[in-house]
């Protein structure tokens, strides 16, 4: 199945040309690098089917994309990016200085790539994600290219912050807004994903199933469990301390930011709990029997005290000591 069931009907329901140039905005993880993937390979598909149906799979073009190797089509990205999904091999100690923008060169290839006509004769496209890595220089020099009329040539852009992006790069390209997809759409596709599990994780993940499979896959959703079976049963703070000093040296760590953000999402859902309020992260199940036993006005004090932590998260001068704090802090209403 395809998420964003909805948005995609409107692209592929036929009638209507897609126009040259489309900017995917929206959340990150809420599935837009998926849809555009389908729909460049629906675009470059050799045996098209009807409206609404995704890329027949099997004709020359659809294998070549299988394969990552279609000549039609470019994917522009930050070289940081490429080389996460392990695309171009560069050696761990360069990835650092990988580069997080679209830079010139690469849009000077994709002039190439649009000048000389496409290898097997039907349409060429460009995915560029985020168009937000693009600096006005780099995106000025993408506009030229946009302006230049071509029947055959398609831009999918992606932003997870598209308010950033230069108005003349907003106003050549039609915007398609995604939100979170439906709650039910979302637990349809992790099913599939063989993730239904996670599902109880959408909340804490605002509702971004992509986001949620990443950490799932990554082996970090394990971690955030322990983590809340953790708050679920405060015992001893000290001890508890050295068990989640534990999960932030673990090969699949949580950043010690992250830790204190998922404190204080319980505390803050605690709170709701407690006035008789809906969770916003978490599910009424898990919460309830702690949400019992800690009294308010404590509950509100700690989610202050955690709050102020925070912002030494990132560089605790001594990760032990911080993580002593955050447990005395974040425990003491729950104990009380
Ligand atoms: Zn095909």
């Amino acid at each position: 199945m395809i998420l964003n069931d909805k948005i995609w009907k409107g692209l592929t329901g036929g009638g209507v040309r897609l126009p040259h140039a489309l900017l995917f905005a929206g959340p990150p993880g809420v599935g837009k690098r998926e849809l555009a993937e389908a729909l460049a390979a629906r675009l470059l598909c050799e045996a098209p089917r009807g409206a609404y149906e995704t890329a027949c799979g099997e004709c020359p073009s659809c294998l070549m994309m299988a394969n990552g190797q279609h000549p039609d089509y470019r994917v522009l990205q930050p070289e940081a990016d490429s080389e996460v999904e392990g695309g171009e091999g560069v050696a761990d100690g360069d990835k650092k200085k990988a580069s997080r923008q679209i830079r010139i060169q690469q849009i000077r290839e994709l002039e190439d790539f649009f000048h000389v006509g496409g290898h097997r004769g039907g349409a060429r496209v460009c995915l560029i994600d985020p168009a937000e890595a693009m600096n006005p220089i780099v995106a000025n020099s993408l506009l030229k290219i946009l302006e230049e009329p071509s029947s055959s040539f398609y831009f999918i852009m992606i932003s997870h912050r598209w308010r950033n992006l230069l108005p003349t790069l907003l106003s050549r390209s039609r915007r398609v807004m995604f939100g979170h997809p439906p709650v039910e759409e979302s637990q349809r596709w992790l099913a599939e994903q063989k993730l239904d599990h996670t599902a109880r994780w959408l909340p804490f993940f605002g509702h971004a199933p992509l986001a949620l499979a990443d950490a799932a896959r990554s082996g970090r959703l394990k971690a955030l469990e322990t983590l809340v079976a953790d708050l679920q049963r405060p015992g001893d703070p000290l001890a508890l301390a050295v068990r989640w000093e534990g999960l932030v040296k673990a090969d699949a760590a949580l950043e010690m930011e992250e830790l204190v953000v998922v404190v204080q999402k319980w505390l803050f859902d605690l709170g709701l709990s407690r006035v008789g309020a809906p969770p916003r992260y978490f599910d009424r199940q898990t919460l309830e029997p702690v949400a019992k036993k800690a009294a308010l006005p404590a509950l509100l004090r700690a989610q202050q005290q955690v709050g102020q932590l925070r912002a030494w998260a990132n560089h605790p001068l001594n990760p032990k000591l911080f993580l002593e704090d955050l447990c005395v802090r974040a425990l003491k209403p729950l104990n009380s």
